[in-house]
């Protein structure tokens, strides 16, 4: 049994990110997870989950935003302890071609998905290398690897999470510190599930050799691998999660 950590998802009352909080909650550890400052559904969904046995903190954040990411996880050191699991999974899409893509859904989708990387991070690497031990895993996308139609803000971000996956692994890799990046190709969230039945049926699901979309406990399940004792060699890795889909 791994030792009990403290993790921090961004986004964990998403799709993704609650099956995310739910296995390194099963796994022991204390989670704490963000949510933006105008969600005014967080503490119904804090209590839903105490329901189910899942005791979470929840601290309202905009990732996006590097003082209320600062303030966020000055919070959490001091009433949870230290973040020796950090999940970037916020994020956001603003889907155009570029024709249409104006400054705006650009800026949006690079604040939220890319500068929330650096702006969480950087709160909690320092403290990681200190005490020797830490786990960073970036929650990218099979469209920042292969890049999609109407994605060019979402596949840039994406793409940009990884490079800087890399860059980070190889200063922090002598000190006990992994940072990593998981790439799911397309998981039935209701990110996902907004996109049109008729498209997801004629266009999506033909491209996955499973034929199928992904499972969010499916990344979960990789994301607790990551974050263990066993994963410690494993670092500045693009772990692709897609069915198939795309094979770099
Ligand atoms: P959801 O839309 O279900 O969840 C996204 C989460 O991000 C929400 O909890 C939301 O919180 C949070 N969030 C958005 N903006 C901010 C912000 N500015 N500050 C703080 N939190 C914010 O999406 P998914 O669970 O499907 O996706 C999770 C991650 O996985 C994303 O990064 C996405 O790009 C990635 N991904 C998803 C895939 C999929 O198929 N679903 C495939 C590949 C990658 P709130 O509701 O409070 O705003």
């Amino acid at each position: 049994m791994d030792k009990q950590r403290v993790a921090l998802v961004t986004g964990g009352m998403g799709g993704l990110g609650e099956a995310i909080c739910i296995k390194l909650a099963a796994l022991g550890h204390t989670v704490a997870t963000t949510y933006s400052p105008g969600n005014t559904k967080a503490q119904e969904w804090v209590a839903a989950m105490k329901a189910r046995g899942y005791a979470f903190h929840a601290y309202a954040c905009d990732v996006a935003d590097w003082n209320s990411s600062v303030e966020c996880v000055q919070k959490i050191g001091a009433e949870l302890g230290p973040v020796d699991v950090l999940v970037n999974n916020a994020g956001i899409t603003r889907d155009m071609t570029f024709k249409k893509m104006d400054r705006v859904n650009w800026d949006a989708v690079l604040h939220t998905n890319l500068d929330s990387v650096f702006n969480v991070s950087k709160q909690v690497c320092d403290g990681m290398v200190d005490r020797g031990w830490g786990r960073i895993i970036n929650i990218s996308s099979v469209n920042g690897q292969k890049g999609a139609f109407g994605q060019t803000n979402y596949s840039a971000a994406k793409a940009g999470m990884h490079g800087f996956t890399k860059a980070l692994s190889l200063e922090v890799a002598r000190k006990g510190v992994t940072v990593n990046t998981i790439s799911p190709g397309y998981i039935g969230t209701k990110m996902v599930m907004a996109i049109p039945k008729e498209v997801l049926d004629s266009k999506i699901i033909p491209q996955i050799p499973m034929g199928r979309l992904g499972k969010p406990e499916e990344v979960a399940g990789l994301v607790a691998y990551l974050a263990s004792e066993e994963a410690a060699f494993v670092t500045g890795a693009n772990i692709a999660i897609n069915g198939g889909q795309h094979m770099q």
